[in-house]
């Protein structure tokens, strides 16, 4: 038993290093409330948001490879749209009616909406290209159903980390949700917070509850999970740098680092961690 609560421990560390996100800590910040109490309003706010970031990405994008910032802000619009639908679409994984697969649908839904705004920001065409995610491999869809295929390392360390922990692999939630699920005991504490989900990169793990088996805290980290897809695009501001480009086939340290700088004030001080902006997305978006 002491040797499984070191290693525990160890993983645990670790798992806080590279930025996990956590879900159902105690004493709530004033906005949480408000979520509550106006569902329609903050999900309008986070799907507003989605439209403007998207449309300065592919705007800018646009506009830096000479096909004009409107004409790339409209289509990145667009893109937004599509991706605040997917967004909606997989908080139904919280729900007991919906079907299980609706997590999954939401993902993909959400992932052409990113790979259209990507692929606008490049100065491409709309469609160019389609990309989405199981856990460490991206799939690049490209002129060929056979994707190519490329890695991120932070879902290998947390799949490792759950795997060290005695975490269960859920097969069943993994190919509903899309993505790596793990399921754990009990309620754990990171950085001082008891927690009953958390997520690293695109692995989500979970506590299984009487409520509805855990599929409400599953839709909250599902979301942190689109998050860590919305920073594809980091690898793109990487290629001008000697041989990124080249890197960035097989390895997109472009998210990676993203992921990293975005986290990084909630590994500093983790009272910063209701204020993370992919925590107030999830916080938005939940279903309750
Ligand atoms: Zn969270």
């Amino acid at each position: 038993m002491a040797i499984k609560k070191t290693l525990m421990g160890i993983a645990l560390s670790a798992a806080m290093a590279i930025m996990p996100t956590t879900a159902k800590a105690e004493e709530r910040p004033r906005y949480i409330d408000w979520t509550y109490n106006n569902r329609n309003e903050a999900i309008a706010a986070v799907s507003c948001a989605n439209i403007v970031l998207s449309c300065l990405k592919s705007g800018i994008g646009s506009y830096m490879n000479d096909k004009g910032f409107l004409n790339g802000c409209a289509k990145g619009s667009l893109a937004g749209i599509v991706m605040s639908a997917g967004e909606y679409t997989a908080t139904f994984a919280a729900d007991k009616k919906a079907h299980p697969i609706t997590g999954g649908l939401g993902k993909l839904t959400h992932d052409l909406g990113v790979s259209i705004s990507d692929n606008v920001m490049r100065g491409e065409n709309m469609l160019s290209q389609y990309q989405t995610e199981l856990g460490p491999l991206t799939l690049t869809f490209r002129d060929s159903i056979t994707p190519k295929l490329s890695i991120t390392i932070i879902p290998i360390s947390a799949i490792g980390s759950n795997i060290i922990v005695g975490n269960k692999f859920d097969l069943k939630k993994s190919l509903y949700y899309l993505t790596p699920v793990f399921k754990m005991k009990d309620t754990i504490t990171i950085g001082g917070m008891a927690t009953d989900g958390y997520s690293i990169g695109n692995v989500i793990t979970y506590k299984s509850n009487k409520f509805n088996k855990g599929n409400d805290t599953i839709s909250h980290e599902l979301n942190h999970t689109l998050f860590w897809s919305k920073l594809r695009f980091c690898g793109d501001l990487l290629h001008p740098a000697p041989h990124m480009a080249e890197v960035e086939k097989a390895w997109n340290i472009g998210q990676e680092a993203c992921y990293g700088l975005i986290n990084l004030p909630m590994v500093i001080n983790n009272k910063t961690y209701y204020y993370q902006p992919h925590e107030i997305e999830a916080r938005m978006m939940e279903r309750q």
